[in-house]
């Protein structure tokens, strides 16, 4: 059973000794990735949890009984939940309902409850932070405890927090960040970049994350500059420090000196002011020298007034992950409120053509708290394998998909598809909700359906994948990480993503050739597709349809009107005739920089080598 040592002092936290204080005054200059480009100055914000994160917020006075209360309310519903749990049957029983109701205890506890509400009332701080800063001290001072047994129960004490916090996510309390914010945190979830996006953060730090992570798509889609695999930053830094941000050379620094700030304003406005005449914008058609036409569509998460303006550039959107949405509504959005979305994607292409991909999520991001978290996300229960194991969700997607294409301009993707079979199943259940709607006198409109290659067996049964389907889009991002086995994620294995593995180039080049085959379009909208070399590239390999990141959109036009596909076609065979990664790295960066060297710059073709 779980019980409080009366010996132990369980004062109120001090909320910064949890960090170490640089106690410096000098700079301290941090080199890590940068995989979000821009330079800002800022404040950090720490960012803790991890399912459910949350920073410091200072509350007006008169917030503080609502804060109270919500802190109650999580209280309540995580009460709920372990009386829930300890109903289930299980092999464990015993040791479960122990374990629980030791929990159960805790949060029946007065001196700890009263503990963390006194820190909302007298620091005038949100609920999260308060239950971090007290449980805190509870588990700085069960470590200390010498009896081994009591010393481990502080992992209780971690368990239940974590149950509060998520508890309180349930409250969807929204804070708005104080201005020239810096996020910090060892890893940050699209959900709650998405939430912080309303108070207009000025950049992101975090120890964990790679190019392809979503969060760093989406950092690059509102621009927002970034740097990652800053190692403990969390323990070097403090709320409210000075810092700066490069994410033009992966820079971070910390507690910078007057003169640093002034050369990286001026260098900040030089970038704002070459940004202001970015070439190539409008929708013209692109060819490269000798004529061959290229299409370039947008990847585009959420829609605002920006992304609507800049969607003129695009000839329609390639990519629209449907998942954002469910970060947005905390959950499966409605069958309506999935209609009115998918329409504003469908309305604001007009007469071109909307990509949406059905739900890319894990099991993960839809548990409810305390639901057990799968070993191997990646290789789990998600994209397409969840919305088969869930049709009722699936089959309301499918029916908001369908009466939002009124213009008959909506292209269905199917994520993470390993086997025709899903395909198959997806056709019929298209067909069996348009005789509903029919039935139902509600109107439809035509859909297009296509399969996301990124799973090695894709790339094997591509050619009976093509005859299933109306277009091909390729998912780079997962494809490298499935073929080369490497966590897109995980940056202590960014050397071995290797966008140029001669295994990538010859798969995307099977792909391409199947789609020609069946003539049948294939829509490139990896980040590869985003960066002017791999964009090269993938012209060489055949590659017509191109979808990128709005904010890549000029500078891959520039480079694609610079290069003649014949040329580009001849590397692009080379590269992929070449025996390892590292061969075909030199390859490019040798003949781009020979061949173009006016439109590969240094810095280009870098960051081209940093993403691979
Ligand atoms: C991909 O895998 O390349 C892709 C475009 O999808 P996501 O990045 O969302 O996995
Ligand atoms: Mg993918």
């Amino acid at each position: 059973m779980y019980f409080l040592p009366a010996k132990l002092d369980m004062t109120d936290g001090n909320e910064t000794s949890h960090f170490v204080n640089p106690k410096t005054n000098g700079e301290i200059r941090i080199v890590a990735r940068a995989v979000s480009r821009g330079i800002s100055i800022g404040k950090v914000v720490c960012l803790y949890g991890s399912r459910r994160q949350f920073y410091r917020v200072y509350l007006q006075k008169t917030q503080i009984k609502g804060e109270v209360k919500r802190f109650r309310a999580a209280v309540h519903l995580a009460k709920l939940q372990l009386k829930e749990i300890g109903k289930q049957n299980s092999t464990f029983n015993e040791t479960k309902i122990n374990i629980f109701d030791a929990h159960l205890l805790m949060l029946e506890d007065d001196s700890l409850l009263s503990k963390i509400e006194n820190v909302i009332e007298e620091k005038k701080v949100n609920a999260e932070w308060a239950v971090k800063i007290v449980t805190d001290t509870y588990v700085a001072k069960y470590k200390s405890i010498v009896d081994e047994y009591l010393r481990e129960r502080y992992i209780d004490v971690e368990d239940i927090t974590d149950r509060l916090l998520n508890a309180l996510g349930g409250g969807k309390s929204k804070f708005l960040l104080e201005k020239n914010s810096v996020i910090v945190a060892k890893e940050i979830k699209p959900s709650t970049l998405l939430e912080l996006t309303e108070s207009a953060p000025k950049a992101i730090i975090t120890e964990i994350g790679g190019w392809t992570s979503h969060s760093f798509i989406l950092a690059r889609e509102i621009n927002l500059p970034a740097v990652t695999g800053v190692k403990g930053i969390l323990r070097r830094v403090q709320t409210g420090d000075k810092v700066i941000v490069d994410g033009f050379n992966g820079q971070v620094i910390l507690h910078p000196t007057e003169n640093t700030i002034k050369k990286y304003k001026r260098q900040a406005a030089q970038f704002q002011q070459v940004k202001s005449q970015d070439p190539g914008t409008k929708q013209e058609k692109l060819t490269t020298l000798d004529g061959r036409r290229i299409i370039i569509r947008a990847n585009v998460d959420f829609i605002d007034e920006h992304t609507s303006k800049k969607l003129s550039e695009a000839s329609g959107i390639g990519l629209y992950r449907s998942e954002f949405l469910f970060n947005q509504y905390k959950g499966f959005p409605t069958e309506q409120e999935q209609i009115e979305a998918y329409r504003s994607i469908a309305d604001v292409v007009g007469s071109r053509r909307a990509g949406i991909r059905t739900f890319d999520i894990s099991p993960e991001q839809i548990a409810e708290v305390g639901q057990e978290k799968e070993k191997n996300p990646a290789l789990g229960m998600r994209g397409i394998r969840l919305s088969i194991s869930n049709l009722k969700h699936f089959r309301t997607q499918i029916r908001a998909l369908l009466q939002a294409s009124i213009k008959n301009n909506i292209d269905i993707i199917l994520p993470m598809i390993s086997d025709v079979s899903e395909i198959i199943l997806t056709r019929k259940i298209l067909e069996e909700e348009k005789q509903r709607l029919t039935k139902r006198k509600i109107r439809f409109g035509q859909t297009r359906l296509g399969a996301m290659i990124e799973v090695p067996a894709a790339i094997l049964i591509i050619e009976e994948i093509a005859r299933e389907v109306d277009f091909l889009s390729l998912g780079t991002n997962d494809l490298v990480q499935y073929l080369l086995a490497v966590d897109r994620d995980n940056g202590t294995v960014a050397d071995w993503y290797k966008t140029l593995h001669p295994a990538v180039i010859r798969s995307i080049k099977k792909v391409l050739e199947a789609g020609e085959n069946r003539k049948i379009p294939v829509i490139v909208c990896g980040e590869m597709a985003g960066s002017p070399v791999y964009a090269a590239i993938l012209i060489g390999l055949g590659a017509v349809e191109l979808s990128m990141n709005l904010n890549s959109i000029p500078r891959v036009k520039q480079t694609i009107s610079g290069i003649a596909f014949e040329e580009a076609s001849q590397i692009s065979i080379c590269l992929a005739n070449c025996q390892s990664a590292d061969e075909g790295e030199e390859l490019v960066y040798k003949y781009f920089l020979k061949k173009w060297s006016h439109l590969f710059t240094p810095e280009i073709l870098q960051s081209g080598k940093k993403q691979s």
